[in-house]
């Protein structure tokens, strides 16, 4: 379905961004991978995912918490994929401390990694896709971007800005071939989950396990995870023909998190 699109995934080395990508390579999707992690380790994912699926798939490791950086990852984009299709701004980082401790230096960093990271790439890569007349920007915010909870003042802040961002991009270019959504996942076992399991663990000195249960029934009425492979599934639909009058839009993926 995706045969001939060109893919930025950023984040993609690790959790969503890399089921994303996934996804998207398996519609004939090309790709440029990025995140952080060790060489080898990504090497490997890079080398797999174009073997799998018989796509191109390339890698550039910017640091997203740079303006230029962001930059420079859509330009290499351009330059070795011959262009951006489909941006989907996934990077992100938590910290989690009630607002008065919270450090400024992690504040900064959230804000940067999980918000102005997504106005740099967007702002990089509009131009190509309304010459070439399609385009999809496909923002990864979560529930946190549209309600709140405790301890996570810069990540829920960053979300409830990535989707305002998401509404105005929409508008700006309702008229042209680019559509901008968000989609807002609810909890999700990736490594950046896994880690506030652990947290919670151990400040509460119960088990893992129970840790991980109690996380999950205190927002997410299903009971389940949703998995990085339902997200890469709404990415495609986003990224279908019949998505192309969607736009603007926030899609939960929350097993009923915004229902309560
Ligand atoms: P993760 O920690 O597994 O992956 C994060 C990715 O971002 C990694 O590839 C990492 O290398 C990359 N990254 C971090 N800082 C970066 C930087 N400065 N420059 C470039 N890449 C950087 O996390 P995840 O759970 O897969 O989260 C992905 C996105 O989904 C985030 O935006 C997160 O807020 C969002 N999200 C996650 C959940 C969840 O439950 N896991 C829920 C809602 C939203």
């Amino acid at each position: 379905m995706l045969k001939g699109r060109r893919a930025v995934v950023t984040g993609s080395t690790s959790g969503i961004g890399l089921g994303i990508a996934r996804s998207l390579a398996a519609q004939g999707a090309s790709l440029m991978l990025n995140g952080f992690g060790e060489a080898a380790a990504i090497e490997t994912i890079r080398a797999n995912l174009a073997a799998e699926f018989g796509v191109e798939v390339l890698f550039n490791g910017a640091d997203l918490s740079k303006a230029d950086q962001c930059e420079g990852l859509v330009r290499d984009a351009e330059a070795r994929l011959g262009g951006v299709d489909i941006l989907v701004n996934n990077a992100g980082i938590q910290h989690v401390s009630p607002v008065e401790n919270f450090p400024v230096e992690r504040w900064d960093a959230v804000i940067a990694v999980n918000l102005s990271s997504a106005f740099h790439t967007i702002r990089a890569a509009l131009p190509g896709m309304k010459e070439r007349g399609w385009g999809r920007l496909i923002n990864i915010a979560s529930v946190h971007g549209l309600v709140a909870s405790v301890n996570k003042s810069a990540y829920v802040a960053a979300k409830h800005g990535i989707i305002g961002l998401t509404k105005v991009v929409a508008l700006e270019n309702a008229e042209t071939p680019v559509t901008c959504n968000a989609i807002c996942p609810g909890w999700v076992l990736t490594p950046l989950v896994q880690a506030q399991i652990e947290a919670r663990a151990k400040n509460e000195g119960i088990p893992v396990a129970q840790a991980e249960r109690d996380l999950l029934m205190e927002k997410q009425p299903s009971g389940r995870f949703t998995t990085v492979d339902q997200l890469g599934g709404v990415t495609v639909f986003l990224s279908s023909d019949a998505a192309s009058n969607i736009t603007g839009t926030t899609l939960p993926v929350d097993g009923g998190w915004l229902a309560r």
